[in-house]
C-alpha cells in the first residue's frame, strides 16, 4: 500500500510502553523520560507520522540535511542537534533548534555563545561525553568535563541543562552506570536536568540507570538507508 506508515505508530507504543516499563522497575515516574525521534535518512512525511502519533522532540544530525527537511516539519516539534557540529555551522541553525546536545569544545561554545547573543535568545546545552573513550567517538572525556561545565555556567546566551553520551555498544550497561555516576557528581552544582543518553538497542537500560531523554532512530522508522541521498 502507498504510503502507509502506520508502522511509525506500533513502533512507536512499543517504544512508549518499554519506556514506562523500566521506569516502573527503576521507580522512575513515566514523565520523568522524554523520547526524541532521531531523523536521519528519514523521509519528513514519514517524521511528520511520528509526530501525529504525539512526538514533541526530534533530533538532527546533519545540518545540510536539518535545512533541506525544517520545513516540511510539522510545527509541534522542537528540534535539537545531536550530531557532531562544526563550528562554522552553528550560523545556520542558531534560531531552528531548541537545544544543542553535542557541545564538544570551548571554541564551540564560544561560537553557540556569540550566535545566541547577536539573535537576542539563549541556547540550551548539553555537554556530550565519550564516556567509553573511544577514538571513532566525539565528544570530551570524563576528566575534562568539570572545565567545561564550568566554562558553560559562566557562558552568556547558552544554558546548561546536563550531559550527553553515546556509550560503546558492547558492556553498554556499564558505561550507562559510570554515565549516571558522573551527571550525579555534577547534577547539584551545576543545576542540571537532562541526562541525554539511550538508543535504539539501550534505551530501556538507559531508563533504567537515569537517563530522562532517549534518542530512538532505527527502534521508530526502521533501518536507516544511506544510499538516499537527501
Ligand atoms: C543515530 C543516532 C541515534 C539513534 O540511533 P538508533 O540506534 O538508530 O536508535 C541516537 N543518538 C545519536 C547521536 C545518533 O547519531
Amino acid at each position: 500500500m502507498e504510503n502507509d506508515f502506520s508502522y511509525v505508530g506500533e513502533n512507536l507504543e512499543r517504544i512508549r510502553e518499554n519506556v514506562r516499563e523500566a521506569c516502573a522497575k527503576a521507580g522512575r515516574s513515566e514523565d520523568s523520560v522524554r523520547i526524541m525521534a532521531v531523523t536521519k535518512t528519514v523521509a519528513p512525511e514519514i517524521v511528520n507520522c511520528a509526530i501525529e502519533q504525539g512526538i514533541d522532540l526530534l533530533g538532527e544530525n546533519r545540518v545540510q540535511e536539518f535545512l533541506s527537511k525544517k520545513d516540511s516539519y510539522l510545527k509541534s516539534a522542537e528540534v535539537h542537534m545531536i550530531g557532531t557540529l562544526q563550528t562554522n555551522k552553528v550560523k545556520y541553525i542558531i534560531n531552528d533548534v531548541s537545544m544543542i546536545q553535542s557541545v564538544d569544545s570551548e571554541k564551540l561554545l564560544g561560537e553557540i555563545s556569540r550566535l545566541a547573543v547577536k539573535n537576542g535568545r539563549t541556547m540550551d546545552i548539553l555537554c556530550e561525553v565519550n564516556i567509553g573513550g573511544e577514538d571513532s567517538k566525539s565528544g570530551i572525556a570524563p576528566g575534562e568535563v568539570r572545565g567545561l561545565l564550568e566554562k558553560a555556567a559562566h557562558t552568556e546566551g547558552v544554558r546548561l541543562r546536563g550531559l550527553m553520551t553515546i556509550p560503546p555498544p558492547s558492556d553498554s550497561d556499564i558505561f550507562l552506570g559510570r554515565m549516571k555516576e558522573l551527571y550525579d557528581s555534577f547534577a547539584e552544582e551545576f543545576h542540571l536536568d537532562v541526562l541525554s543518553m539511550g538508543m535504539t538497542h539501550d534505551y530501556a537500560a538507559a531508563v533504567r540507570m537515569g537517563s530522562t531523554l532517549v534518542r530512538v532512530g532505527t527502534g521508530m522508522f526502521g533501518a536507516r538507508d544511506y544510499s538516499q541521498k537527501r
